[in-house]
């Protein structure tokens, strides 16, 4: 997903996946079903960016098939010539700026949604009667709006530094001692920190669809430990 989106994100007008025939991958991994669900998917989060989702096929064929290739690689050539540049044809009209803000908000819920959706995209879906109904527009569209975001309540998080040594971007400002918080902007939303977190502090806390307060302030940070509070009791 992420490589389709790079391309759209510099301008390419389509992208044409090949995959090995169903059924005849080398691997036991069969990761051709999984690229396939991987465009369903995307498809429909095209449409839901005002994107034609024509813009992106796949198609199964092997290295023997090179006519096969030829013509598929043609016609989509020929398809998205009449489809028109990126985010300009009929029904998109999205201003350059605004299809930018789109593609870069996308990106960066690729390993949220790629968590969410796990169970679904490891299908093998083997009657191409299922693919378009494989994903629905109301379940991407709550996929978007339920979207959730990770936070870490003060009061509990007792600075053991966890999380911050397992985050994949760094987002979390940790210090010795320092109550933790997450950079909202750098989270990509991979839920790491909250399952790193110990269950005895269980300080970081799913959100959905509420905004995340506001970051405790820098110089309310210290960490005052339960046990030495009493003993300044
Ligand atoms: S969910 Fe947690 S671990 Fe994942 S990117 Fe955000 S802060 Fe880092
Ligand atoms: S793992 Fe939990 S307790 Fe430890 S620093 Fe992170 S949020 Fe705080």
């Amino acid at each position: 997903m992420a490589f389709v989106l790079r391309a759209f994100s510099n301008g390419i007008d389509g992208v044409f996946i090949g995959g090995c025939h169903l059924n005849e991958c080398n691997y036991i991994t069969h990761g051709n079903y999984h690229a396939l669900n991987m465009v369903l998917l995307f498809k429909k989060i095209m449409e839901h960016m005002g994107l034609n989702p024509e813009r992106l096929r796949i198609q199964f064929m092997s290295g023997a098939e090179a006519t096969l290739f030829v013509e598929s690689v043609n016609d989509f050539v020929k398809k998205v010539k009449e489809i028109g540049p990126l985010g300009k044809g009929k029904g998109e009209g999205i201003d350059d700026n605004e299809l930018k803000s789109r593609l870069r908000e996308i990106t960066k819920l690729v390993p949220y949604i790629k968590v969410v959706k796990n169970e679904k995209l490891g299908t093998r879906l083997e009657n191409p009667e299922e693919y378009d109904k494989f994903f629905t527009k109301d379940e991407i569209d709550k996929l978007f709006s339920e979207v959730i975001s990770y936070y870490i309540d003060p009061e509990k998080c007792q600075a053991c530094m966890t999380c911050a040594r397992r985050c994949p971007v760094e987002a979390i400002i940790s210090a010795k001692n320092q109550v933790h918080v997450i950079d909202q902007k750098k989270c990509i939303k991979c839920g790491t920190c909250f399952e790193a977190c110990p269950p005895r502090f269980g300080a970081v806390t799913k959100i959905t669809g509420e905004p995340v307060p506001p970051p405790i302030p820098e110089d309310q940070r210290t960490v005052v430990r339960k046990g030495k509070e009493k003993k300044e009791d």
